[in-house]
């Protein structure tokens, strides 16, 4: 199964990921937490990206599809993959593609989270929240000032990463505002929907 999970940041693309992990047995890609463990070990990769992860705009292409092609050549990603949080631009869109028709790959399944913009600030405090009760670090752009620019480089960026799937009618939307477990049988049931046989 490979899949990607598309929505604006907050919209629950990690939790479901950490979920359908356990479901299927495939690896989460998430680009942003493998851009945050170059950062943490001091890569060259790692300094370039900081502050631009800091400021909440999105790092380049070409960096994250070097990362990706890398990442999808482990023995692990063998049986499939979730990618979350890639792809964020129309031309990385467009790599990806490129990757998987090199290893005569296709995508099982493309699903966007669908949720309302005003409550994502509201979720990423609360993330924040119980990070921190939770005694972990907190994000260095989980702020209201970064947020403002995430949200701003979705709505340009990444949108029209939708409507790139949606043209080739791969997309499958689901109400990402209802309870955790809703979105999650949503997703079982789109997923079960456009199985390949
Ligand atoms: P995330 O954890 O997905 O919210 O990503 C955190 C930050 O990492 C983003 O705000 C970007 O700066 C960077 N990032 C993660 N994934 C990508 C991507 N696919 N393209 C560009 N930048 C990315």
């Amino acid at each position: 199964m490979r899949l990607i999970l598309l929505g604006p940041p907050g919209a629950g693309k990690g939790t479901q990921s950490a979920r359908l992990v356990n479901k299927y047995g495939i690896p989460q890609l998430s680009t942003g937490d493998m851009l945050r463990a170059a950062v943490a070990a001091g890569t060259p990769i790692g300094r370039a990206a900081k502050a631009v992860m800091d400021s909440g705009s999105l790092v380049s292409d070409d960096i994250v599809l070097g990362i990706i092609a890398e990442r999808i050549e482990q023995p692990d990603a063998a049986k499939g993959f979730i990618l979350d949080g890639f792809p964020r631009t129309v031309k990385q869109a467009e790599g990806l593609d490129k990757l998987l028709a090199d290893k005569h790959l296709s995508l099982d399944a493309v699903i966007e989270l669908k949720v309302n913009e005003a409550e994502l600030l509201g979720r990423i405090e609360k993330r924040v929240k119980d990070t921190l009760a939770a005694g972990g670090t907190v994000r260095a752009d989980d702020n209201a000032e970064a947020f403002k620019i995430r949200l701003d480089a979705y709505r340009e960026m990444t949108a029209p990463v939708s409507a790139y799937y949606a043209g080739r009618g791969e997309l499958k939307a689901v109400d990402g505002m209802a309870p955790i477990e809703t979105v999650s049988a949503a997703i079982d049931h789109a997923l079960a929907a456009g199985q390949r046989v």
